[in-house]
Parts: C-alpha cells; structure tokens; sequence
C-alpha cells in the first residue's frame, strides 16, 4: 500500500509498505482523511525525542473500517469512524482514576506507530468512534484538535456570560474560542501577532487584539477594570505569562494549553493576592472525544472554515516544508486518501 515515510530531517517520501496484519481487539481502517498537526511538524523538524525513522506520522484519523477481529459487537465493516490517538497503560495511577490523558507512559498513534499518511492503519479497537451519518469524513478529522479544546473549556469550567481571552490563534487557541462562544461565554478577545491568524479570528467573529497592551486595554474596557474571568493560555511561552496576570479578574483563572518546553516564570504575588487559579491541561479523555463528535456534528458551520486546504499524498512533503518554513498560512491542513 502506499505511505508516506518520514526518513529523515525535513523530509518525508511516497513509498509502499506492506499492508498492516491485524491481531486480536485490533481494526484495520482505510484512511480517508488525516489532518496536519503541530506535532507532525514538530516530528517533521526532527525535534521529536521519541520518534526513530522511518515513520508514518498523521494522528487526526478519519475513514471507514475494512477489516475486524474483535470481541466489542457495536461496530462493523463498513463503519464510518474517527480515532483517539492517544495510547495509555491502563495500569498507573491516573489511567485508574479515570485520567488517561496524565499516563505517564502515554504514547502517540503517528509517533510510536504508524499513522495515518499511509492508506490503512492498523487500531486497538477501544480507539474508534463510529460517526453520524450526518458528519462529513473530512469534517471529522478535526475532532482531535477540539477534543483538546473541548478538555481545556470543561475544566474550567466556564459559565454563560464568562468573559475570556485567549492568548494565541493558532488552531488550538481559535477552537478554544468557538468551543467558549458555543458554551455561553460573553465577549471573546483572541491575542495573536500573526496576521492571517488575526484575520482567521475576525472572520470567527472574534474580538483580536495584537500586543500586551492592546490585550490588557481591550479586556479592561470589556470588564470595566476588572479583568477577564478565563484566560486560556495556548501558546507556551514566556511573553505571554509576562503579562498573563494582569488580564485575570481577582479570583479569576488562567489555564494552560501551550506546552511550555522550559521553565516559566509568573508573577505569583498576583496569584496570592488575588487567588488565581492556575490549572494545567493536557490533551484530553474519552469523553472529550465523544463530546467533540457530538459538538462537530451539531455546529458544522463553526468547524468547516477550519479546513484551509485539502492535499493528496504525493504533496505531503511540499506542505509540510511550507508549513515550517512559515509560507504556507494555513489553519488545517487535510491530507485527501
Ligand atoms: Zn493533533
Ligand atoms: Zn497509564
């Protein structure tokens, strides 16, 4: 079948490997569309620790199962589904409370085996979700990216009427608004420096603003003075908790989604004395999941403008080299199989 590998640095190439066996509570899916992801081109830079080459990356799977050899009797050939990526122990502490997500062995569909740039992957079956009919295959490769978004608003649990900032337009960070406008928050200020970003949140009926003191002025006119009740943090970076605490009400809450690659420094007198919260999210569970389908199916109009641009195969290297380089702007990218 054909694939395509990254082989080394920058560089991945069309080739054909041999089809996946499944073995026992596995499926085999033939892949219709796999999304473009951060992480791939993270993998794509070679700055992925785990990753050895050669590698079929793509982790935001949809497509149609072709083959079974299961016990689970709720789905069947011929079944439209999506995938969790995500692979945990099932035996450590948070896999037993129910966190999945915080499995500290947790591994990666598309890192630690095959993903989806290939025409069949092979999936543990507790790992697919079948679709409504109603949602389109290419649609429903976003449900990875809003699972994150949909993790990160739930535990924040944001209230009708809240009102948030969010620092960062990249995919993450402008899902995150539309999952908050969805769920009842009441003004949405997006902070992001890329211009197409910039336009991508406008077009989303956002409220952008473009520097620390655009952001600060923006959110205190919006609260008269008293700052935003969530500010969701999706870039990781020290630029952005420079000024992080002076966006937040008294009590209010700062939750992180970027992943900070080094130690950042907060000015925590803020924290003490007004009460911040601070919380940590990191992708998401089962539920998220489901409830991104449900939330994909239901608000169709929301997603769609997500999908910038659909490619074939035989064109991963070419985007992926512009998507690094910075020439190509795109929100997400689907790869066509
Ligand atoms: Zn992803
Ligand atoms: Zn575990």
């Amino acid at each position: 079948m054909k694939a395509v590998l990254y082989k080394d640095i920058q560089f991945v190439e069309m080739s054909h490997i041999k089809k996946p066996i499944i073995t026992n509570s596995e499926a085999l899916i033939k892949v219709k569309y796999a999304g473009i992801c951060g992480t791939d081109l993270h993998i794509f830079d070679g700055l992925h620790p785990r990753v050895r080459p050669p590698l079929v990356m793509g982790h935001e799977i949809s497509g149609i199962i072709d083959e079974l050899n299961i016990v689970r009797n709720d789905i069947k050939i011929g079944d439209r589904v999506i995938i969790d990526p995500l692979i945990s122990c099932g035996h450590c502490l948070p896999c037993r409370e129910g966190s999945p997500n915080l499995c500290p062995n947790l591994k990666l569909v598309g890192i630690d085996q095959n993903g989806g740039f290939e025409e069949y992957v092979k999936i543990k079956d507790d790992k697919l979700y079948k679709i409504p009919n109603s949602l389109p295959l290419d649609l429903a490769t976003l449900v990875e990216p809003i699972a994150v978004a949909v993790h990160a608003v739930r535990k924040s649990k944001l209230l009708v009427g809240d009102k948030v900032v969010i620092m960062g337009g990249g995919p993450i960070g402008q899902l995150v608004a539309q999952i908050c406008r969805i769920n009842g928050a009441s003004s949405i200020v997006l902070s992001e420096i890329q211009p197409e970003r910039l336009n991508f949140a406008k077009k989303m009926a956002l409220i952008t603003v473009s520097s620390k003191e655009e952001t600060i002025k923006k959110i205190m006119e919006i609260t008269k003075g008293e700052g935003a009740d969530i500010v969701y943090e999706a870039v990781g970076i020290q630029a952005t908790y420079n000024y992080i605490t002076e966006l937040v009400k008294v009590g209010g809450k700062i939750i992180t989604i970027g992943a900070a690659n080094k130690p950042i420094a907060l000015d925590m007198w803020k924290v003490y004395f007004g009460e911040l919260n601070l919380m940590g999210t990191h992708v998401y569970t089962p539920k998220d999941i489901e409830i991104g389908v449900e939330l994909l199916n239901d608000y169709p109009k929301v997603f769609r403008p997500f999908i910038s641009k659909v490619i074939g195969l035989k064109d991963l290297q070419a985007e992926l080299k512009g998507l690094v380089d910075g020439t190509s702007k795109a929100m997400k990218v689907l790869v066509k199989l």
